[in-house]
């Protein structure tokens, strides 16, 4: 049975001006032939200009978003068509700042990872509860729903990577106990249509708990966000990927 390839994918959010393209390099510097996939998704502005700074190296870059149609009168929106031609590989979709400050549903993800693969874009889809979600014991009943929506026809392992972010533990410090995110892969990874399909976990993945989380079966890498901004830190979570 064909292994999850295991993947450290870094989410910029909308944080970094061209000076910050200095962290990709010293990443690049650090990392000349990763043991893992590593990625990095910068705001829009950013995309091609990091592409050309990493040009010919094994980092990648990818999109926060795309729109489901492939152009059009869709003012602000970018297509998969226009990522991939500024040079991502990758698109994440569905981020759960993306679904509750745009109201995005997972049929609209969905369509927007149909877009994405019809590009040649490989969609990392984003599922998580909610605080008061898993307060009320309805985790899994919440994330297998998002996932089994957000996902479209055709989805492979190599053209989808799930990421399993739990709302609460975004951005806050907090992280669910290394058994919540064991039942939650577990549960993901008998759920997925096909078994080489990488799980990533975010939320607040930092240096300091990248390898006990690395270390979780069925968990094969990260989404960060504040963590991958800095080359030292991100450079930290590649090498307990690596290592794990
Ligand atoms: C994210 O935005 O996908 C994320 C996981 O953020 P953080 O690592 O900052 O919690």
């Amino acid at each position: 049975m064909q292994e999850a390839c295991k993947l450290a994918a870094g989410n910029w959010k909308m944080n970094g001006l061209r000076a910050d393209l200095i962290e990709a390099r010293a990443l690049a510097r650090a990392f000349p032939a990763p043991d893992c996939g590593v990625l990095l998704c910068p705001p829009a502005t950013l995309i091609a200009s990091m592409a050309e700074a990493l040009h010919g190296g094994p980092i990648m870059v990818g999109g926060q978003d795309c729109h489901a149609a492939a152009s059009g009168a869709h003012t602000g929106d970018i297509s998969a068509r226009m990522l991939a031609d500024a040079g991502a590989r990758h698109v994440i979709l569905g981020h759960s700042e993306r679904r509750a400050d745009h109201g995005e549903s997972s049929e609209t993800v969905a369509a927007k990872a149909q877009a994405a693969h019809g590009a040649g874009l490989v969609a990392i889809i984003c599922v998580g509860e909610t605080e008061a979600e898993r307060d009320a014991g309805q985790t899994l009943e919440v994330v297998m729903g998002q996932l089994r929506e957000s996902l479209p026809e055709g989805a492979t392992a190599a053209n989808s990577v799930i990421a399993y972010e739990p709302v609460w533990a975004i951005g806050t410090g907090r992280t669910p106990t290394l058994e919540q995110i064991a039942e939650v892969h577990d549960a993901l990874r008998a759920a997925v249509p096909d078994a080489a399909m990488s799980l990533l976990y975010g939320g607040s993945v930092k240096p300091g708990n990248a390898a006990e989380i690395f270390a979780i079966a069925n968990v094969n890498g990260a989404l960060v966000g504040g963590a991958s901004l800095k080359a030292e830190d991100f450079g930290a979570i590649i090498a307990a990927l690596e290592a794990s």
